[in-house]
């Protein structure tokens, strides 16, 4: 394996209504739609759909959602052994209610993702040692996040931290052991107290950070792009101009294809180069996995 993902699965439960319901009202809504989601998954599959062979260590619930979970992945090429079911628990599910002006309200319900622990770290060892790379958000327990961490350090895996949610309890200690440290602007502004309404605001929190100890950090900045920050160099990737219908889920796809061109490259701007483009082809389609390419569909795009 190349690439092992260490996160969450959801299951999107998407509503589209004209409007939201009031307390103790009922309502019709047009359309209804079920996608498969959760960070560590949408990174997964990006991965894997741009060439790299990925293993998922995640929980699913005991509930019919589990297999749609598994299917998914597996369609998707990915490797997993470690997608493991916890009996009496729900998969992790986002109802989502979009009404007719775009605008969401999401929840979200762990479920099965909180129960992923360093335990389960311990039972892949023999298959996690041989990847080159690992990829960690913040979807399941923190400590399991510290536990993989330490683990990748001893093995000498590389390792990529996205900050997401951002979570204060985040331990700059743990962040500053990753090689890449990847927030989008908000989660950098939530995670240093400090405005990013501005590139000069955007450098001067990734600064903060950095003096910490942190060895790379990549900023994703929307339409804006991304930004490498490493000692005290900066290096900006502009972003690639498209019609943009949905956004969500472009960081987990940037992420992804930048993982997999990392490691077959090395090459750090490469690589940021490829998933922005990666990204801004997601961003032309609905919904969050359902609007990743395939390699041929993304080689098509880049031509
Ligand atoms: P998140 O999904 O975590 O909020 P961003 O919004 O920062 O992440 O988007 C991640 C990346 O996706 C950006 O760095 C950029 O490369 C690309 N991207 C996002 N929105 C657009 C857009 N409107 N046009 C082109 N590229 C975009």
């Amino acid at each position: 394996m190349d690439i092992a993902v260490i996160g969450s699965n959801m299951v999107d439960l998407i509503t589209y209504v004209d409007q939201m319901p009031k307390a103790g009202e009922t309502l019709e809504a047009p359309t209804f739609q079920m996608g498969c989601g959760g960070k560590g998954a949408n990174q997964a599959i990006a991965a894997a759909r741009t060439g790299a062979s990925v293993m998922m260590l995640s929980k699913v619930g005991d509930d019919i959602f589990a297999e749609n979970t598994l299917r998914n992945f597996q369609q998707n090429g990915i490797n997993t052994q470690y997608v493991e079911k916890v009996s009496g628990v729900s998969s992790g599910v986002a109802p989502i209610f979009v009404d007719s002006s775009s605008q969401n309200r999401i929840l979200i319900i762990k479920g099965a993702n909180a129960h992923l622990k360093p335990e389960d770290i311990d039972r892949a060892a023999a298959e996690l040692q041989q990847c080159k790379l690992i990829i960690l958000q913040l979807e399941i327990p923190l400590e399991t996040v510290y536990y993989a961490i330490d683990f990748a350090h001893r093995y000498g895996i590389q390792v990529i931290l996205n900050p997401a949610p951002a979570s204060k309890a985040l331990s700059l200690e743990y962040a500053c052991k990753c090689d890449f440290f990847m927030p989008n602007e908000t989660e950098l502004e939530i995670l240093t107290g400090m405005p990013v309404a501005n590139m000069d605001q955007v450098q001067a929190a990734a600064h903060f950070l950095l003096e910490k100890g942190l060895k790379n950090l990549i900023v994703t900045l929307g339409d804006k792009g991304s930004v490498w920050l490493y000692g005290d160099q900066i290096v900006k990737v502009p972003p690639c101009k498209v019609n943009a219908i949905d956004t969500s889920g472009a960081g987990d796809a940037f992420i992804g294809c930048f993982a997999q061109h990392y490691i077959h490259s090395g090459n750090v701007l490469e690589a940021m180069q490829q998933a922005s483009l990666y990204a801004a082809y997601s961003v032309t389609g609905k919904g969050t996995q359902s609007s990743y390419p395939d390699q041929t569909q993304f080689n098509l795009f880049k031509q």
